[in-house]
């Protein structure tokens, strides 16, 4: 049997690579000609191979030709290591192929999605009874859902009139370091990009409450209409968050909507010491939380939470000729997402909760929220100058070298890439200032990676020559 063969080799390469990507290079060396020609020479004719042959070539290429967002070196974009369930999730969503729209046609998948949603949801500290819940695309996807439910429900001519009736310019706030899928919203839910306001940030990063008051009371006074505020959990560019709390306060006394942008800081839920850095998420509107941050789950697998399931209905409730009724006592997810067709998104994320346990869930967060502390440490001990005041495990730093112009950040980070044998990024944050980026993405990451950044760290200080280090084979 084809498929068992393919299979075969699948199993072979997900035990052999997670213990061997170590020894490999982050990030690949090769041009976009090597790629095609190889695909024209192998696929060109477009005839069918062997299923096996064909797994095999895809393994190799994705291998050669990856940045491994999974290698304990990854110093990267929130793209996180993942565990085994998720694998064995992808697949078993391919093989029955669940349409998720409609809970009659999945109850079984349906059903494991509500059970990992109100896990969550309970963390967050919403009523999973009286809350709306759904797994998206990611993060942007939740953040899009958020912006719909809060202007159907703050402005009731919306959903049938649109923005043109409501007479007067919505405006949404966000912190300068917010993530910039709002920008792209606010283009397409018709209020504009200038519609988004960027509020300055405190020498923590974090949003200046007081700042956010004088804006809204600004845009008031201009006879335009306020209606939702961003609290970014763990930004993008170096982890700060919001003080959601106090933003809240401000939301309550002026009837505005607040969504906390949670996409990858969501997961600190999980750790007692981290909770209270997340304080007054329990009274956002609504919630994203990426599993695919920072709960090891593989992309895509945002999750979007709402207390107001009301306005789900109001923005995308929908009556079809088609579609059969719903079952009493369940919900059709096309009736309150944005999502029509829909795969098995949540099935690795309960496939994560049931393999390794809340406890494995919670061990991941504060294993990296360790190395994230040990990193700091290890930086500062040998000179260098982190930039960022945060518990979670994201490092911006610079080196008083640097800051003395013998050499810019994006020379350093070019050296590091040139070498291969760790990830990190140049960051440039509220008022300019550039740093190195690294963040712990992976519950892989040990002491001895943290070392070999160290080492590399100087070695690019050193103008080493970009040659592949000895100690890693290629
Ligand atoms: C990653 C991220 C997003 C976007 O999420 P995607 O899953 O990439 O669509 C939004 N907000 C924050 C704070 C993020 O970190």
């Amino acid at each position: 049997m084809p498929i068992r063969d393919a299979i075969h080799h699948l199993a072979e390469e997900c035990e052999r690579f997670p213990l061997t990507i170590r020894d490999r290079p982050v990030r690949p060396r090769v041009t976009p000609e090597e790629i095609r020609t190889h695909l024209g020479e192998r696929y060109g004719a477009l005839e069918a191979t062997s299923l096996a042959d064909l797994t095999t070539d895809v393994m190799r290429m994705m291998r050669e030709w990856t940045l491994h967002t999974t290698h304990p070196r990854y110093f990267g974009l929130f793209n996180p290591g993942v565990h085994d369930s998720s694998i064995v999730a992808d697949a078993l969503a391919a093989l029955y192929n669940p349409q998720l729209a409609a809970w009659r046609h999945a109850p079984a998948a349906s059903e494991m999605e509500r059970f990992a949603l109100d896990v969550f949801a309970r963390l967050i500290g919403y009523d999973p009874a009286t809350s709306g819940a759904s797994f998206t695309s990611g993060g942007s996807e939740a953040n899009h859902s958020a912006v719909l439910a809060a202007l159907a429900h703050q402005f009731s001519d919306y959903p049938e009139l649109g923005v043109r009736a409501l007479g007067a310019q919505p405006v949404l706030y966000t912190s300068a370091e917010a993530h910039h899928s709002f920008v792209k919203i606010a283009r397409s839910v018709g209020i504009g990009s200038r519609a988004v306001r960027e509020i300055a940030v405190d020498d923590a990063l974090r949003m200046d409450v007081s700042r956010l008051e004088e804006a809204i009371r600004k845009d008031q006074a201009a006879g335009r209409q306020p209606f939702f505020v961003v609290a970014t959990a763990g930004t993008t560019g170096a982890g700060a968050v919001d003080p959601i709390d106090e933003i809240a306060t401000v939301c309550k006394s002026n009837g505005l909507w607040l969504h906390a942008d949670a996409a990858w800081g969501g997961s600190a839920l999980l750790a007692p010491s981290l909770r209270p850095v997340l304080a007054g998420i329990e009274r956002a509107d609504s919630v994203t939380w990426d599993a695919h941050k920072w709960l090891s789950v593989s992309m895509g697998a945002g999750m979007f939470f709402c207390r107001h399931p009301a306005a789900l209905d109001r923005a995308f409730g929908i009556a079809t000729p088609y579609v059969p009724p719903p079952v009493p006592g369940t919900i059709d997810a096309y009736q309150v997402t944005m999502q029509w067709s829909r795969r098995f998104t949540g099935l690795k994320v309960f496939m994560a909760l049931a393999e390794v346990g809340i406890e494995g869930l919670r061990r991941d967060v504060e294993h990296q929220t360790a190395m994230g502390e040990r990193l700091r440490a290890l930086l500062s001990s040998a000179g260098w100058v982190v930039v960022n005041r945060t518990p979670l495990p994201l490092v911006c730093f610079t080196h008083p070298r640097v800051e003395r112009g013998e050499l810019s950040i994006a020379e350093l980070v070019r050296r590091l890439d040139a070498r291969a044998q760790v990830w990190v990024s140049e960051v440039a944050l509220a008022g300019g200032r550039r740093a190195v980026r690294a963040c712990i993405t992976s519950f892989r990451t040990a002491e001895e990676d943290l070392q070999l950044l160290m080492d590399e760290l100087e070695l690019a200080f050193a103008g080493a020559p970009s040659s592949v280090d000895a100690r890693v084979k290629t």
